[in-house]
C-alpha cells in the first residue's frame, strides 16, 4: 500500500509520536497546565532486565526484557507482555500510555503498563519459552502484583504464558496468587467471556454508533480487516446479531458476498485450508481495494498504521470501529474527521478486552466466579457508558471522537492525580 517509508511517513508510523500527537491535542483542548502535562506524559517506572536462559542446545543466551508502568494514578498498572524480535522500549512505552488512556475511558480502576521481551518465539521450544517467562517474571517480581501491576497476554504470549507467570509469582510468595495476571486459563482463575470480549466490545460500540445513523444491524453492511481474535469474534457475534458481514480481509486475500458471509462456515474454511480465500460461498476480491468499498461499518482489526495520510481519503465507511490498536495514524484522523467518518477510537472500541481482564482480577480477588451472562451484561454496561462519555465530550467540546476519548481519559487521570496530590 505504501511504496516507501519517507522520513515523514516514518514519523507518522512511530507509535510514540502518534500517542504524543493525540495527547498534546487533548491536553491543549482541556487547558491542562505544563506541570500536569509532564506528570501525565512521563512513565512512572521503566524497568529493563537481563534474562539469562539456557537454550535446548546447551548454549547460554541473555535476552532483554522491559516492563513500563506508565501510570498508577487510578490503580495498579495494567497491560500485556509481548514477545517479538523487534520489541523496543519506545514501543513498550507508547503501548503502556495507551493502556492508561484505555482503562480511563472504560473507567476501570487501573493505570497503564506494558511489557516486552526481545526474542523470537517462532524459533523457540516450549521449554525455552517457559524458562524465559519464568526468569523474566523473577526479574520483575518486586514490581508486579495484584495491587501493583497486573500483566496480561499480548503479541506471541497466551494463557499458558500467564499460567507460568502466575506460578512463578506464587512460588516466590509461598501462596497461590491468581490475580497477579489476567488472561489465564479458566481452570486457573480465568474469566468466562474473555476470548470474545474485545470483539464483543467492538460490536457493542458499533451498535451504539448505529443508533446515531438510524440504522439497524440488518440494514448494515460490515467490512472486517483481520480475521483473528478481535476481527473473527466481532464478525461472528455481529453476524449472529443480524449484521451483514459483506467482506473479510486477511493478509493473503479478501472474500466478499453481497448478501453477507456465513461467518461460522468461513471460520471452518479457514481452519481447514489455512486461509479465507477460495471460500465456496464468496468471491475472492482484491485485498488492497476491499477496505475502500462503500459500507456502513469498517472494522480494521489486524494491525496498526493501515489507514494513513496516503489512503484515508478513500475510506467510504460511515462508521470506522477500531478493533486494532492504532489502525489510523494521526494525520489520517484529520482526513477522516473532515470527511465526516464516525470513528470509534481504539481506546474506546477495543477496551472490551481489558474490561473483562478487570472482571477476571475482581473475580480472582473475590474467589467467586461469574457466569458468562453476567460477564457480558457488565461488559455491555461499561462499553455503553464509555461510548456516551466519549460522544458526550465530543459534542460538548465540538471535537472528533478520538480527541474526545483522549480528553475523557486525560481528564480522569488528571483528576485522580489532583485528588491524590503530589507526594513529597
Ligand atoms: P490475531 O493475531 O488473533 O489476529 C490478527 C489477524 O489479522 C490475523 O488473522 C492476521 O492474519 C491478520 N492480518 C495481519 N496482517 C494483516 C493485513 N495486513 N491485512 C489483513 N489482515 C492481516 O490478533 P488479535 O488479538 O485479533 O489483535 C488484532 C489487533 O487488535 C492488534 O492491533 C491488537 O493489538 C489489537 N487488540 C487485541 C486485543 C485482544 O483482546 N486480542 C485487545 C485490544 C486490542
Amino acid at each position: 500500500m505504501i511504496a516507501e517509508a519517507t522520513p515523514a511517513l516514518e514519523r507518522e508510523f512511530n507509535p510514540w509520536l502518534a500517542a504524543e500527537a493525540r495527547f498534546n491535542n487533548a491536553a491543549e483542548k482541556l487547558g491542562l497546565d505544563d506541570g500536569m502535562r509532564k506528570v501525565l506524559k512521563t512513565p512512572t517506572r521503566e524497568i529493563t532486565v537481563a534474562i539469562p536462559v539456557m537454550l535446548d542446545d546447551g548454549r547460554l543466551e541473555v535476552f532483554t526484557g522491559y516492563r513500563v508502568q506508565h501510570s498508577i494514578a487510578r490503580g495498579p498498572a495494567k497491560g500485556g507482555i509481548r514477545y517479538a524480535p523487534d520489541v523496543t522500549l519506545d514501543e513498550v512505552r507508547a503501548l503502556a500510555s495507551w493502556m492508561t488512556w484505555k482503562c480511563a475511558v472504560a473507567n476501570i480502576p487501573y493505570g497503564g503498563g506494558k511489557g516486552g521481551v526481545i526474542c523470537d518465539p517462532n524459533v523457540m521450544s516450549l521449554g525455552e519459552l517457559e524458562r524465559i517467562t519464568r526468569r523474566y517474571t523473577a526479574a520483575i517480581i518486586d514490581f508486579i502484583g495484584p495491587e501493583i501491576d497486573v500483566p496480561a497476554p499480548d503479541m506471541n504470549t497466551n494463557e499458558q504464558t500467564m499460567a507460568w507467570i502466575m506460578d512463578t509469582y506464587s512460588m516466590h510468595n509461598r501462596q497461590t496468587v491468581t490475580a497477579v495476571v489476567t488472561g489465564k486459563p479458566i481452570d486457573l482463575g480465568g474469566s468466562q467471556g474473555r476470548t470474545e470480549a474485545t470483539g464483543r466490545g467492538c460490536m457493542i460500540a458499533a451498535l451504539e454508533a448505529l443508533k446515531r445513523f438510524n440504522l439497524s444491524p440488518s440494514d448494515s453492511s460490515v467490512v472486517v480487516q483481520g480475521f483473528g481474535n478481535v476481527g473473527g469474534m466481532a464478525a461472528k457475534l455481529m453476524s449472529r446479531t443480524g449484521f451483514k458481514i459483506n467482506t473479510v480481509i486477511e493478509y493473503d486475500g479478501a472474500v466478499h458476498n453481497n448478501h453477507g458471509l456465513d461467518i461460522l462456515k468461513l471460520m471452518q474454511h479457514k481452519k481447514e485450508t489455512g486461509s479465507i480465500i477460495d471460500f465456496a460461498e464468496a468471491e475472492n476480491v482484491d485485498r488492497e481495494e476491499a477496505m475502500f468499498q462503500p459500507c456502513d461499518i469498517l472494522i480494521p482489526a489486524a494491525k496498526e498504521n493501515v489507514i494513513t495520510s496516503q489512503n484515508a481519503h478513500r475510506i467510504r465507511a460511515k462508521i470506522l470501529c477500531e478493533g486494532a490498536n492504532g489502525p489510523c495514524t494521526a494525520p489520517a484522523d484529520e482526513i477522516l474527521a473532515a470527511n465526516n467518518v464516525f470513528v470509534i477510537p481504539d481506546i474506546l472500541a477495543n477496551g472490551g478486552g481489558v474490561t473483562v481482564s478487570y472482571f477476571e482480577w475482581v473475580q480472582d480477588r473475590q474467589g467467586f466466579f461469574w457466569n458468562e451472562e453476567l460477564v457480558n451484561a457488565r461488559l455491555e454496561e461499561i462499553m455503553v457508558n464509555g461510548f456516551h462519555a466519549v460522544t458526550g465530550y465530543g459534542e460538548k467540546h465540538k471535537v472528533d471522537n478520538r480527541t474526545a476519548a483522549y480528553m475523557v481519559a486525560l481528564d480522569r487521570v488528571a483528576f485522580a492525580i489532583k485528588l491524590r496530590g503530589i507526594y513529597a
